[in-house]
């Protein structure tokens, strides 16, 4: 009797793990890396980085769906170089920046709060939030439905300033040269 309990015991019990390990596994989302020469893609899936090619102009927007992601690449890598030869600053080599693409700005916004970070000078609190930089993960959170040369250049200003040996990391004068480049990028000088 007591033996049938213990065994009837282990089946629930076996059963009731598997069932919470796989909703467990279900509600983890797999992320992915888009790897360019400077920096690292977080994303979930692959039409993400075609949203965001398209949402930059590194292709077109009537391409097939499965654009030459090479042209995403070239465009990363290209506006860290452009940033940096304007600015004069060049982080070092081994140290990269990572982009995790969100779906929107209250995803953004969410994964602001979760990291305690300081609040964006970007934007009100409580409001959604296109993007932000958090040095700490020398990680960009970008709000895919919000994504643009602009922001996505405002943001890696943040990140090679800080990263740069010999430059002038404070906050009003980071944030001078972070709107700059914003704008020289969305006027697409
Ligand atoms: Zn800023």
């Amino acid at each position: 009797m007591r033996s049938r309990l213990a065994i009837l015991l282990t089946v629930v019990v076996t059963v009731w793990a598997g069932s919470v390990l796989g909703l467990g596994v279900k509600s983890v989302t797999a992320r992915q890396v888009f790897h360019t020469q400077r920096a690292d893609i977080v994303y979930e899936h692959r039409g993400e980085l075609e949203e965001l090619a398209r949402r930059l102009g590194a292709v077109g927007p009537g391409s097939p769906p499965q654009a030459d992601l090479g042209r995403l690449t070239d465009q990363i890598d290209g506006m860290l170089a452009e940033i940096s030869r304007v600015l004069q600053r060049q982080p070092p080599a081994q140290v990269r920046l990572t982009i995790q693409l969100l779906r929107d700005g209250v995803q953004v916004q969410r994964q602001q709060l979760a990291l305690r970070a300081a609040p964006s000078t970007h934007a009100a609190p409580g409001r959604p939030l296109e993007s932000y930089y958090e040095p700490r993960l020398r990680t960009i959170f970008l709000s895919l439905a919000d994504a643009r040369l602009g922001i996505l250049a405002h943001e890696m200003t943040h990140f090679i300033l800080l990263e740069s040996p010999g430059a002038r990391t404070g906050e009003a004068y980071q944030e001078t040269l972070a709107r700059y480049m914003e704008d020289r990028f969305n006027s697409g000088k």
